[in-house]
C-alpha cells in the first residue's frame, strides 16, 4: 500500500520520541508499505517561535514569521531522516518547497494551490521513505509560506491527493478520535467510524485533533483518513471516512468547545434596512470573520445584534466599530466565553435533539448566552467558566460515555 503518514508535534516532541517514530516507519515498511512521512514540530516549538517574533514588536512582519516558524517542522524533518538512514532505512528529507508544495501568498494562513508531486515519486521509485516538513510550501516567486495552526495535517492530506494514496494516517497523542476531547471528559468514548461532515463540524468547532481545512479537502478528494496513536501505532484508531447509511442511527456523535471566540454586542441601533449591511460589510473589509449572528425583534425603532469573532480579531473589532458608540446606546466586547457544540448527522431525521441541550444547561444553572443551529449541529455560547461543565453535562445527557466495564 501507498501510505501518507502524519506524526504530530508531540509525537516528535524529542530525540527519544523521533526515534519510536523511526521505529514506526520502519515496521511498516518492513510490511512491504512505500511511505511518505508528513512531521509537525517538536511540541512547542511554533508557539516559542512565535513569542520570539513576537517579542520584538506585536504586529511583526508577516514574509519573516512564515520563515521564522517554517523552521520547526525542517529540524524534525531532518532528524527523522537522520534517525532512519542511520536505522539502515533509505530516506529522504524535503522542506515545503523541495516537496513543490506550491501555495498562495497569504502569509501564515496561505492555501495549498498545487502539488507537483514528481519529485517526491521520483524519491519512492528508489526505494526510500520521503519524509515532508508539514505546515509550509511557496507562493509564486519563491517566498516561504505557512499553511494555519494544525497545518501539517492538511499538508499530509494534500500529499496524500498528490500522489494518489490509499490513505492517510495522522499519528498523535490520543488513539482516536473520541466522543468529546478526553482531557475534559475521562469518560468520553472511542468512535470506530465517523463521517468527513461530522468530522469538519467537529474540527471546526473547536475539536483541534484534526484541522478543519485538512478534513475538508480529505472529503473532496474523498481519501480514507486513519486517526491513531504513535504511541500504540498498532492499535486500530478511528476512520474519517464517507457517510454509510447506517451512521444515521446515531442522533449526535460528539460534542464539541471552541475556545477562540469572543462576543460582541449592539444594543439600542436603529431598526432600519442597511445597518447590518453597514457594520458586517465594515468587519468584512478588514478581514474579521464573524461567526454567529443573532438580532432581537426591534422595540421603538430600536434594535440589538450580537454575533461573535475570533478572540484575536476582537480589539481590530473595537477599532472598526468605533463610531457605534454614539450610533448605538451600548456596545460591549466580551472574550470571556466559550462556544459549545453537538454534533451528528443523525440530527437531520430526528426531532427534540436541541431540548434535550437546552434542559441539560438548565439543570446546572448555565446560562445560554447565544444559540445556533444547523442541519446537523447545535451552538451555544456560554461563560468561559461554564464551558467544560457544559460539555460535561451534554455529553451526559446524549449518553455519549462510554459503556461501563
Ligand atoms: P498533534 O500535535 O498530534 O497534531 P493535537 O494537539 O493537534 O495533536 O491534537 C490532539 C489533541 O486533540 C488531543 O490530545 C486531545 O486533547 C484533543 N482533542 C480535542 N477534541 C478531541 C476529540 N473529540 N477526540 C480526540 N482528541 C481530541
Ligand atoms: N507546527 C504547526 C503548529 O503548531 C503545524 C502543526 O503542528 O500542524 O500549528
Ligand atoms: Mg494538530
Amino acid at each position: 500500500m501507498l501510505i501518507v503518514q502524519k506524526f504530530g508535534g508531540t509525537s516528535v516532541g524529542n530525540l527519544e520520541r523521533i526515534k519510536n517514530v523511526a521505529n514506526i516507519v520502519k515496521s511498516y515498511r518492513e510490511k512491504g508499505d512505500d511511505l511518505v512521512v508528513v512531521v509537525s514540530a517538536m511540541a512547542g516549538e511554533t508557539n516559542k517561535l512565535l513569542e520570539y517574533a513576537h517579542y520584538f514588536t506585536p504586529v511583526p512582519p508577516q514574509r519573516e514569521v512564515d520563515l521564522l516558524v517554517s523552521s520547526g517542522e525542517r529540524i524534525t524533518s531532518a532528524l527523522l531522516s537522520i534517525a532512519l538512514q542511520s536505522m539502515g532505512v533509505p530516506a529522504i528529507a524535503l522542506t515545503g518547497r523541495q516537496a513543490g508544495i506550491k501555495t498562495t501568498s497569504d502569509f501564515t494562513k496561505a492555501r495549498i494551490k498545487e502539488i507537483e508531486s514528481e519529485k517526491i515519486k521520483k524519491h519512492l521509485n528508489e526505494g526510500k521513505v520521503v519524509i515532508i516538513a508539514g505546515f509550509q510550501g511557496i507562493n509564486e516567486n519563491g517566498e516561504v509560506t505557512t499553511l494555519g495552526r494544525g497545518g501539517s495535517d492538511l499538508t499530509a492530506v494534500a500529499i496524500a491527493g498528490a500522489i494518489g494514496a490509499d490513505k492517510c494516517q495522522i499519528f498523535t497523542d490520543v488513539d482516536g478520535i473520541y466522543t468529546t476531547d478526553p482531557r475534559i471528559e475521562p469518560n468520553a468514548r472511542k468512535i470506530e467510524v465517523i463521517s468527513y461532515d461530522e468530522m469538519l463540524e467537529l474540527a471546526s468547532l473547536g475539536a483541534k485533533v484534526m484541522q478543519s481545512r485538512s478534513v475538508e479537502l480529505g472529503k473532496k478528494l474523498n481519501i480514507p483518513i486513519e486517526v491513531k496513536s504513535s504511541f500504540e501505532p498498532f492499535k486500530t484508531g478511528t476512520l474519517i471516512t464517507k457517510e454509510s447509511k447506517d451512521m444515521e442511527r446515531i442522533v449526535v456523535s460528539g460534542v464539541a468547545i471552541d475556545r477562540d471566540q469572543a462576543r460582541v454586542s449592539i444594543f439600542g441601533v436603529d431598526d432600519k434596512p442597511g445597518i447590518s449591511a453597514d457594520i458586517f460589510g465594515r468587519l468584512a473589509a478588514n478581514n474579521i470573520n464573524v461567526d454567529m449572528i443573532v438580532q432581537n425583534v426591534g422595540h421603538d425603532g430600536k434594535a440589538n445584534l450580537t454575533f461573535t469573532v475570533p478572540k484575536n480579531e476582537l480589539e481590530l473589532a473595537r477599532v472598526v466599530l468605533e463610531d457605534y458608540n454614539e450610533k448605538a446606546s451600548e456596545i460591549s466586547f466580551d472574550p470571556k466565553i466559550v462556544k459549545v457544540s453537538v454534533v451528528g448527522i443523525g440530527m437531520r431525521s430526528h426531532s427534540g435533539v436541541a431540548a434535550i441541550a437546552f434542559k441539560a444547561l438548565a439543570d446546572r444553572g448555565i446560562n445560554i448566552l447565544m444559540i445556533t443551529t444547523s442541519e446537523i449541529k447545535i451552538s451555544m455560547v456560554v461563560d468561559e467558566d461554564k464551558g467544560e461543565e457544559a460539555v460535561r453535562a451534554l455529553h451526559q445527557a446524549y449518553g455519549l460515555e462510554k459503556a461501563s466495564a
